[in-house]
């Protein structure tokens, strides 16, 4: 292999990151060339450090290099914000102001897609909330069809339980995605949060 291939395939590297085309991709790769060797083993080893450690919180499902992440460990374990995915809770984060507490459902109820109730983490929702005695459950799964409809179906099995689940408030400005929201757009939906049940 010629140096060029060398290069080539550090630019391939990188392309495989989200969001990355081949102009960025390639400027990532000649800055790693140019720069330090010392910055290059530091940058490899901390790639190969996050994916052996950093795993699922046994609570909440957010990602941590712990068996139980910060947030459960320090925060109201009353007030529950439902999310889809893990990057979610790292979204949802940029809002300062809640003190509550997390569960990654790992994917929303899609018939299209033949995910039912039982292919979510929704079981581990239900016994949280049994034992926590939690007080709400805010539901902030995408504000598309199959988020809506995961919101409604854990709003209706939570109802015997006396729990109030609340849904973010949809703002014009909010995206189809958490992720792309700002934290304006966040704490107006937090705060707007209107009751499902
Ligand atoms: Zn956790």
């Amino acid at each position: 292999m010629n140096n060029e291939d060398v290069i080539e395939k550090l630019i391939e590297q990188f392309r495989t990151l989200p969001g990355v085309g081949y102009k960025t991709a390639q400027r990532y790769a000649f800055s790693i060339i140019e720069g330090k060797e010392e910055r290059a083993k530091r940058f490899s080893q901390t790639i190969l450090e996050a994916k052996e450690k950093i795993g699922f919180c046994q609570v909440c499902g957010n990602f941590t290099d712990r068996e139980i992440c910060p947030i459960c460990r320090n925060r109201n374990r009353k007030i529950i914000c439902v999310v889809k995915e893990p990057k979610d809770v790292l979204a949802m984060e940029k809002v300062k102001s809640y003190q509550g507490v997390y569960h990654v459902l790992f994917g929303t109820i899609s018939p299209l897609e033949h995910r039912g109730p039982n292919d979510i983490k929704i079981k581990e929702l239900l016994a949280r909330v049994q034992e926590d005695n939690v007080e709400e459950v805010i539901m902030a799964t995408n504000p598309d069809v199959e988020g809506d409809a995961t919101a409604m179906y854990i709003a209706k099995i939570l109802s015997p339980l006396g729990v109030k689940v609340t849904r973010l408030a949809q703002g014009v400005s909010m995206g189809s995605d958490l992720e792309y929201a700002d934290e304006v757009t966040l704490s107006r939906a937090l705060e707007g949060r209107r009751e499902l049940n």
